[in-house]
């Protein structure tokens, strides 16, 4: 086992597209780190470079504390499940699970013993002699597990291994990698485009956008303290409402005017944001999750003043233990920023200025609450995300941890099915 460094890591494929920008980051040894973003955000990239699939154009990449980015990758020492398994269609079971071991020569019964070993911990043991077109979906994965695991490799790379299941099966594989990878302890990077899958595997999550790592932190610290706008809209589902208001200060404290509405801001929301005191006067983004929004009319001892927002139920979606309710509220929506765009939730900037958001709450479900009735929510002041307008920064303490960056080019090593290293 080993730590993962990339210094500066930077990727431009040979027709000029840059993939990676400086990205900055350290695996540590027995540490799962989930690598999430849209499409084409470089994730892939990244990790095909750590398994020196692809040539690093800028920094280096550290393995255990040795340089890799001129080593080939099957003298790396990684592992790497690929999103289509990557077997050989006519081996067995048995042997695409040996292919590394025979390539490595390691001794007949050796490499019984660990195929049948690892055959065993994935529940594999009664289908080693069948071909891989007789297998199921989930079971063909673990035979790309068990094509890993058997090399007892410093590290597992991993991408979107479980993208060609059906949902449940991707539920209960994605239990199966977390035990697995805690079992083992083996470093572990994971790619995945799916925030759901991010965030329940990961013991970190390095959100990444336009090539970019935008934040690297436990799911948890994702979710709580977003560092901009991307992360905060990225993470969570539904995702975070986004709004327009403008601070200002009022009866010693703060408020924000969302709209028709001005909402105190309770005094611990400050203390965890002083640097909201510099956005008096001035428009900023406010952030509030569906679960942070309330039924008023639910709210024990009645809505408290001030923070309320009124709108109108455009849609209802019961899911038993929760209600999701689409409002149309009387607040000008947030627009025209990068990070929304990017997260394909922007709208026209051509389009007139509305003065009405669509906000989703998760009610309790016993809200009496109908389509097309208006309603009044109560949110919750203490968990509002602000964001300076400009930027989509998050406002905190101090300045947003950011990342920096750098340049360079480079050629493509096959991503073959059939790759074995
Ligand atoms: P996806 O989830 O769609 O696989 P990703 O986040 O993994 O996306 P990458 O596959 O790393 O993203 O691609 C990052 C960028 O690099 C994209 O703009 C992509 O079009 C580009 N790219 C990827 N491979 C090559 C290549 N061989 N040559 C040129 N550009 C490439």
């Amino acid at each position: 086992m080993a730590n993962i460094e990339l210094r500066h890591v930077g990727k431009v494929y040979a027709d000029g597209t840059r993939a990676v920008t400086d990205l900055n980051l350290e695996v540590e040894d027995g540490e799962f780190l989930v690598f999430v973003g849209p499409s084409g955000c470089g994730k892939t990239t990244a990790l095909r470079m750590v398994a020196g699939l692809e040539t690093v154009s800028e920094g280096e990449v550290m393995i255990g504390g040795r340089a890799v980015s001129n080593v080939p990758p099957r003298d790396r020492d990684v592992a790497m499940v690929f999103q289509s398994y990557a077997l050989y269609p006519h081996l067995t079971v048995r042997n695409n699970i040996a292919f590394g071991l025979q390539l490595r020569k390691v001794p007949k019964a050796e490499l019984n013993r660990r195929v049948e070993d690892a055959a065993r911990t994935l529940g594999l043991s009664e289908y080693l002699d069948r071909k891989p077109r007789n297998l199921s979906g989930g079971q063909r994965q673990r035979v790309a597990m068990g094509r890993a695991i058997v090399r007892q490799p410093q590290a597992f790379l991993m991408d979107e291994p479980l993208s060609n299941l059906d949902a449940k099966l991707r539920v209960q594989m994605r239990a199966e990698i977390a035990s697995l990878q805690h079992n083992l302890g083996v470093t572990t990077i994971y790619v995945t485009h799916d925030q759901t899958e991010a965030m329940t595997l990961g013991h970190r999550v390095a959100v990444m956008k336009l090539g970019v790592l935008q934040q690297i932190a436990p799911p948890q610290v994702l979710y709580d303290h977003p560092e901009n706008l991307f992360v905060a809209g990225f993470i969570g589902s539904p995702a975070m409402n986004f709004m327009i208001g403008t601070l200002q200060a009022s009866n010693g404290g703060h408020s924000v005017v969302l709209g028709a509405s001005t909402l105190e801001l309770p005094a611990s929301t400050l203390a965890a944001r002083p640097l909201l005191s510099d956005y008096i006067g001035k428009q900023v983004v406010v952030g509030i999750r569906p679960e942070d929004i309330e039924d008023a009319a639910l709210a024990r001892g009645g809505p408290r003043s001030g923070s309320t927002l009124s709108g109108t139920v455009q849609l209802l979606e019961p899911l038993g233990s929760d209600l999701m309710v689409h409002v149309n509220a009387d607040v000008p929506p947030a627009a025209g920023l990068a990070d929304l765009a990017e997260l394909g939730r922007d709208t026209d900037p051509g389009a007139p200025l509305s003065d009405r958001s669509l906000v989703i709450a998760r009610f309790n479900p016993r809200s009496n609450v109908r389509i097309d009735h208006s309603i009044t929510m109560a949110l919750d002041g203490e968990r509002m995300h602000f964001f300076d307008a400009a930027s989509g920064e998050a406002i905190w303490d101090r300045p947003s941890a950011g990342t920096d960056l750098e340049d360079a080019d480079a050629p493509a090593a096959a991503g073959a099915p059939t790759q074995e290293f």
